[in-house]
Parts: structure tokens; sequence; C-alpha cells
């Protein structure tokens, strides 16, 4: 039996890793505080991630990341929204409103073909352009 030793993605500290990537104790402890969210949610359907935040003591970060992690799913709870990290727009699932993935798709696409007819006037217009941040 082969033993993988590794830092816990979570505390750091060294383990046996076991298929994840974070040690048992981290584990079991976001498996409680998923197990605390959804019995919340059960309740609460209509709760936003503030409110569960409060509710269960798991930091509105934390929560945001069970998300995205595709950990916590969400069904019928049209209040558990963050916003998108491109451009703020409510969303469920993933980093990326459906709209930033789907343009940020297009953004990628757009750099390839570029690459393969070197746009003349892309350099002089484009500058200053393409990207917002928020602010
Ligand atoms: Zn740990
Ligand atoms: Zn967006």
């Amino acid at each position: 039996m082969t033993v993988a030793i590794a830092n816990c993605r979570r505390c750091g500290r060294l383990f046996n890793r076991m298929g994840r990537d974070i040690c048992p104790d981290c584990a079991r402890e976001e498996d409680e505080k998923l197990a605390t969210i959804r019995a919340y949610l059960r309740q609460h359907p209509l709760a936003n991630i503030y409110e569960v935040a409060n509710g269960t003591d798991v930091s509105y970060d934390e929560i945001v990341q069970f998300i995205r992690d595709g950990r916590l799913l969400l069904r019928n709870n049209p209040n558990m929204v963050y916003p998108c990290e491109r451009c703020g727009t409510p969303t469920q699932s993933g980093r990326l409103c459906a709209n930033c993935a789907k343009e940020m798709g297009r953004a990628l696409e757009r750099d390839m073909r570029a690459r393969d007819d070197q746009g003349l006037e892309a350099n002089d217009r484009g500058r200053g352009k393409g990207y917002y941040s928020k602010s």
C-alpha cells in the first residue's frame, strides 16, 4: 500500500492523503458545516447567504466556496446568490455569471483568431479597452 503525505489545503498540517486534499479533521469539519447549511436551507429555503452564515456559524466566504466547488447544490434557493467575480451580477454557481462565462469564451476565441491574422488597428484602438474591472 502506498502512503502519500500531503499538506492539508485548509490547515496546512501534514496528513496521509487519501483522495481529498484536506486532512480528515478538516474533512469532518467541512462535512459538518455542509450538513448544517443543508439543514438550515431545508428550513429556510428562501434565505440568502448572509442569513445562512448568521444561522449556521459558517462564514460567508466558506459558503460561497462550497457553492463554487459544487459541494453545496442549490435547487430551490433563489436567494443564495453571490456576485460574479467579473461583473458583480448575482450568480449561483462557479466564479462567473452565465454572461461572463460566455464572453470569456468568446474573448478566448478572438485571441486565438487575432494571433492568426495580426489585426492592424487592434493595437491602436484596442488599447485600454477590453477588460473591465469594477472600481
Ligand atoms: Zn486540515
Ligand atoms: Zn458576470
